[in-house]
């Protein structure tokens, strides 16, 4: 089983991590790749470089073997769609291995408006996991989708390579990116909330408006 958890990961946090191994652990897989995407240019200027996001996961990874960066979406030149790059994955990885995706209810709540969404189970499977805050709305694609395709059990996943959505309560941290931006670009310490490597890193650089050391 090949299990990716994408994001922008603007800056990687312990929400990030933690949940990456709750989902490492619930699947009994060896291993879970967080893939960065490219951030569109109007996201606006506060945010990091590619380059930085992925520096900063590589810090935030180190020794925890479980745990991997992928960073395919950031090689391509321009925007990368999540069915691009499971399109790309199921080649790699031949028609029977499974392959699943790891998305937050938030992401998944807009899920219709995805390229290619219809693609997108016959790829992988999903996991949904709940966030803090956020729900899917009731009568939504999304809502719709995840009962017809629900499986009961992570262990359901193992059965096909793709197709059906698992809903995981993982114990959550309350934690975004935002969150940690704001309080650095107000002058406060986002400390305890991310790796204090990558804490580290944002200050010798100057990032989201920190005092560069
Ligand atoms: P931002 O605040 O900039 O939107 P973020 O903290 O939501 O960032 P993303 O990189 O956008 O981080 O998140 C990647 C994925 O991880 C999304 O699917 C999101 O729902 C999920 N996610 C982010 N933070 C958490 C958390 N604390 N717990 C569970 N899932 C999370």
């Amino acid at each position: 089983m090949h299990v990716i958890y994408g994001g922008t990961f603007d800056p990687i946090h312990h929400g990030h991590l933690r949940l990456a191994l709750e989902v490492a652990d619930a699947l009994r897989v060896e291993r879970v790749d967080l893939v960065p995407c490219h951030i569109p240019p109007h996201r606006g200027s506060t945010g990091a470089t590619s380059a930085q996001r992925l520096e900063m996961i590589r810090l935030a990874v180190e020794g925890e073997s479980r745990l991997r960066v992928d960073d395919r979406e950031l090689q391509r030149a321009g925007a990368s769609y999540t069915a691009d790059t499971l399109r790309q994955l199921r080649q790699e990885l031949g028609p029977k291995r499974p392959l699943v995706m790891v998305v937050g209810t938030d992401a998944f709540a807009s899920f219709d408006q995805w390229r290619e969404w219809q693609e997108i189970p016959e790829l992988a499977h999903i996991i949904v996991v709940r966030r803090p805050g956020s729900t899917l709305p009731e009568a939504s694609l999304a809502k719709g989708l995840l009962e017809a395709r629900r499986a009961e059990r992570p262990e359901d996943l193992w059965q096909t390579p793709a197709g059906r959505i698992l809903s995981f309560d993982a114990p959550l941290l309350d934690i975004s990116a935002t969150g940690i931006r704001e309080r650095i670009s107000g002058g406060h310490s986002p400390r305890y909330l991310l790796p204090d490597s990558v804490l580290q890193r944002i200050h010798e650089q100057g990032l989201y408006g920190a005092c560069p050391d």
